[in-house]
């Protein structure tokens, strides 16, 4: 716990973390040692520092989704699933960086600044741009996380924590994980309790996981999954234990390669290692074939009208009166509301919250929101199909490029941005589908930071 305590303060300058809860952290190692010393039995995650994404409850700690709306909000309660990690022995080391309310692709969007990818400062990405050796000061190139959860991805990939919590609800664990080299697991629909998870889009939104190796991702789904009362689409009997065998022999797996994710934006790298994931399983005996989603183009579009229709809605909750923020115009209700809300949120939700509502209309509604819930069942009817041919796992990349430079990003307008950058991963979202990315090996990345912690779960308790 110390030493990533150490590790998150000497990475500060990646911008990863928005609370660091150093007492509390302490406080729970300190406890989990005296079980440990006395005997007790552990918890499957004890002593284990992990962080968790800013848009997940956690008592007595503020809870900001990195909005001027929700700056010094300190909940009364902790999610379920924060809860449930605490239960396990888990040290909570912070709340992590985001976009504003979860809604983007980058984490440069939310009001306590963007974060930084800690591959920008590793030796790899020096040497590929011919560049100086990194340092804090080195603010020009740096490269982005990739979001909503890029503070979580950051946060895992520096080694401050061995998992955080992040979500998704159309790509927003998988997208940093991917760019900051480390394991992203989205889980299915009503597997993980959102009981305690801000919304984005109810129907969509799922708990992610965030950690260095695929082990530890089993191990935190262990602890997380399971029926909550308090989440009425949390399934009965989620058929824990997650186990992972030591050996997977993938010969008799049959994977599918949707080809339709065969856009012309995906760029010859990723595209290139896409294909030489393919060979390895069919090196190993796997059958590898071509499939078809055939409704894959509409995803975009359609889950453009289905997050925003219940992104209207959701944040109607954020009037003044309620949480968090409050304008000081008092000359009428309505005049209130208005100015607490255009000072709360940025352009992004409020773009959100205005197209929703549009989609909503009276005279709109059956021709927009209605469409899109049809089109969701084709495009999730598209996942049914495929698997009922025999089809065990689809093999697809997670991003269109690897990570950009900050500048790189910003140049586009984010929404255009986050829309494209999100092809491979919204549709499973609407279908409600498990996910995940795989890791890169794990060392230390930031290369003038030369303290490192044991690399995973297992090992870390062993120590
Ligand atoms: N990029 C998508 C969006 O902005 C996904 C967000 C998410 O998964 N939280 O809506």
């Amino acid at each position: 716990c110390q030493k990533c305590l150490s590790l998150i303060k000497k990475t500060k300058f990646l911008n990863a973390y928005i609370t660091i809860s150093e007492e509390v952290a302490l406080k729970q190692a300190e406890e989990s040692e005296k079980r440990y010393k006395k005997g007790h039995s552990l918890g499957a995650l004890d002593g284990i520092p992990v962080a968790v994404k800013d848009n997940f409850s956690t008592s007595g700690i503020e809870t900001t989704c990195a909005s001027n709306m929700l700056k010094g909000y300190v909940p009364p309660y902790n999610a379920t699933v924060v809860q449930r990690l605490l239960d396990q022995g888990a040290v909570l080391m912070g709340k992590t960086n985001l976009d504003e309310f979860a809604m983007g692709s980058g984490s440069t969007d939310g009001v306590f600044g963007p974060v930084k990818n800690p591959w920008s400062y590793s030796k790899q990405y020096r040497e590929k741009r011919k560049q100086k050796p990194h340092g804090e000061n080195e603010d020009s190139n740096w490269l982005i996380t990739g979001g909503s959860s890029g503070g979580s991805a950051a946060a895992v990939s520096a080694f401050t924590c061995f998992a955080a919590l992040g979500s998704d609800t159309g790509g927003s664990t998988r997208n940093p994980a991917a760019h900051c080299g480390i394991v992203g697991f989205k889980p299915s629909y009503g597997l993980v309790s959102r009981h305690g998870l801000i919304p984005l889009v109810n129907s969509m939104d799922v708990p992610g996981i965030l950690t260095r190796c695929v082990d530890d991702a089993a191990t935190v789904l262990g602890v997380l999954a399971g029926h909550d009362p308090k989440d009425s689409t949390t399934i009965q009997d989620p058929g824990k234990p997650f186990m992972l065998s030591s050996l997977t022999d993938v010969s008799k797996l049959c994977i599918g390669i949707p080809k339709e994710y065969l856009v012309p934006e995906l760029s010859s790298e990723v595209r290139s290692f896409w294909s030489k994931a393919a060979n390895l399983f069919e090196s190993e005996g796997a059958k590898v074939i071509e499939v078809s989603l055939p409704h894959t183009s509409y995803s975009i579009v359609c889950y453009h009208v289905l997050c925003t229709s219940e992104v209207a809605s959701n944040m109607a909750r954020f009037d003044g009166l309620e949480y968090g923020h409050r304008c000081d115009i008092d000359v009428s209700t309505e005049a209130m509301y208005a100015a607490t809300r255009r000072e709360g949120f940025n352009d992004v939700v409020r773009g959100r919250i205005l197209a929703g509502n549009f989609f909503l209309l009276k005279e709109n509604y059956a021709n927009y929101f209605i469409k899109a819930q049809k089109v969701r069942r084709l495009i999730a009817n598209d996942f049914v199909n495929v698997f009922n041919s025999g089809v065990d796992v689809l093999l697809t990349p997670t991003t269109l490029s690897e990570a950009v430079p900050y500048l790189e990003f910003i140049k586009e307008d984010n929404r255009t941005r986050s829309a494209q950058d999100d092809i491979f991963t919204q549709a499973v979202n609407m279908a409600g589908l498990p996910a995940r990315q795989p890791e890169q090996p794990g060392r230390q990345v930031v290369e003038h930071v030369v303290e490192t912690v044991p690399g995973d779960v297992k090992n870390a308790q062993k120590q």
